[in-house]
């Protein structure tokens, strides 16, 4: 990563001086305990900042930092789909001849292992998980039902483990979460807080906020800090600050952030799901002043590579679910952005001026039942090249013209570079836009919702022979515990203050 010192080459030379004040904080040390941890130094501007990083002292492992990258919801096709539209914006002329490994290639290529994840929850007689048992898994080793945030058992009778990332914390690592949701969503939440049901964010916030132990948090998702629209009133913008974070919602604020821990909640107020944009709106249709997922992973790394102990973080692609979910061709668009953020991870990883990382690129399951193909051998991928909106954006612009059959022209022709046929203009207009569009270029669809089959996974660095097989989702965190030497039990119960 260029700019930044190397803070170190070898964890065990530090280890050594303090093995005998390592206070591994135990169960819930981190609730009340966790903001006092932080130090405090003056910045280069004079003002104070809060150093990143908890107060134990690691013995080390193989790897200095870990980082985890998750595209939610991508499966194989994923994967491809964001290959053949990075070779056709490359080459359009040689597409698809450029589709093989001595043409265009993607950063996973540049990992060490692949191998495949099986994703199923603890829940009897079923395969297919949601984000937050499959977040928990990965976070904590165990598996929990569908819904649940960093436990297990069931709603009713939950009981709170650990997780990676609080393992690493408490070891004296600095600890970041990005992602392009809602920092309370289910799959970063997994990794540092404990609810019985996903849909608690507010609590989520309030425990990210008083536990203090994520170093950098980067997303969306303002209206569970502020305290006009927390069910409770209370203000966790400001407990936010009061506990050493600095408070970023811009791009731009992002860019000009000091050193120290950081609370990003990016995206506007109106905002109709609350997340941050799809890449797509983002780069071409909205005036937008949110960073993108590059971005926010190099500003996570710039951050949290002070700590001399190291680093655990965690970057969620979080939003190709949700176009999986509504059968979006730009789908190949925002996955193409986490292979980008992924090659920034691996950049940072194989600079030989930086300690020794684990990097890793898997995601939590698949969604969509995507498939490269319909009913035809054919896909037209300068049409996927060519949508450069989301549905959700044609969508509301279609409804915000009143189903106008002028008007909806306009937009989905401006947005899609399609000419439009007659038939297609009646389907649009009566309401099957996703219909027309995958018509179109020949992109399949199974399900509304999530699958069962195993995920792709791309590993690098010390630890990455973990992953070089079929392996199950909660191997994750244990496999990555061995590479930074943590001391991690999967599923240790902790006691645990939760409110409602
Ligand atoms: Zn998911
Ligand atoms: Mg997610
Ligand atoms: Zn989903």
């Amino acid at each position: 990563m260029p700019g930044k010192p190397d803070v170190s080459d070898d964890a065990e030379d530090r280890s050594g001086i303090s093995a005998d004040r390592r206070t591994f904080m135990g169960t819930v040390g981190a609730i009340t305990g966790a903001s006092a941890l932080g130090g405090t130094a003056l910045a280069d501007d004079g003002d104070e900042k809060t150093e990143v990083g908890g107060e134990g002292s690691r013995t080390g492992g193989d790897a200095q930092n870990a980082i985890l990258v998750i595209p939610d919801g991508a499966g194989q096709a994923h994967i491809s789909g964001a290959r053949y539209l990075k070779a056709y914006q490359e080459d359009s002329e040689a597409f698809p001849e450029n589709v093989t490994p001595d043409g265009t290639t993607l950063n996973v290529d540049r990992a060490d292992r692949i191998g495949g994840m099986s994703t199923q929850p603890d829940e009897p007689e079923l395969l297919i998980t949601d984000s937050g048992a499959a977040g928990t898994a990965m976070a904590t080793g165990t598996k929990g039902y569908n819904g649940v945030i960093g436990g297990i058992g069931s709603e009713d009778d939950y009981t709170p483990v650990g997780t990676v990332l609080e393992a690493a914390h408490e070891a004296g690592m600095a600890t970041g979460l990005v992602t392009t949701t809602r920092i309370t969503h289910a799959t970063p939440a997994a990794f540092a807080t404990h609810v019985p049901d996903r849909g608690m964010e507010d609590e989520i916030a309030r425990q990210y906020v008083e536990n203090g132990n994520v170093d950098v948090l980067l997303g969306s998702g303002k209206r569970h800090f502020d305290p006009e629209e927390r069910d409770d009133g209370e203000d966790m913008l400001a407990r936010a600050e009061e506990q050493g974070y600095h408070v970023v919602e811009t791009e731009a604020e992002l860019a000009d952030a000091d050193d120290g821990k950081l609370l990003g909640l990016f995206g506007s107020e109106s905002d109709r799901s609350a997340h941050m944009s799809y890449y797509v709106d983002r780069e071409y249709v909205d005036d937008t002043d949110e960073p993108g997922l590059v971005e926010m992973t190099e500003k996570a790394i710039e951050v949290l590579s002070d700590c001399e102990n190291g680093f655990f973080l965690m970057v969620e692609s979080g939003r190709v679910d949700h176009q999986g979910h509504s059968h979006d061709n730009t789908i190949t668009h925002e996955q193409l952005e986490c292979d980008e953020a992924f090659g920034t991870v691996l950049d940072y990883a194989e600079d030989d001026d930086t300690p020794e990382t684990f990097a890793m690129q898997v995601a939590d399951h698949e969604t969509g039942g995507m498939s490269l193909g319909w009913d035809a051998y054919d896909m037209d991928w300068a049409a996927i090249d060519e949508i450069r909106a989301s549905l959700e954006h044609l969508d509301y612009a279609i409804e915000e013209a009143g189903y106008d059959r002028g008007a909806t022209v306009d937009v989905v022709e401006a947005h899609t570079g399609l000419e439009l046929t007659e038939g297609e203009i009646i389907d649009i207009v009566g309401g099957d836009l996703t219909n027309v569009l995958n018509k179109r270029t020949q992109m399949g669809w199974s399900s509304d919702s999530h699958t069962g089959e195993e995920v792709p996974s791309y590993a690098s660095g010390p630890g990455a022979e973990h992953f070089g097989q079929y392996f199950d989702n909660t191997d994750v965190s244990v496999g990555i515990a061995d590479a930074l030497g943590l001391e991690f039990e999967p599923g240790r119960e902790i006691d645990y203050e939760i409110r409602n």
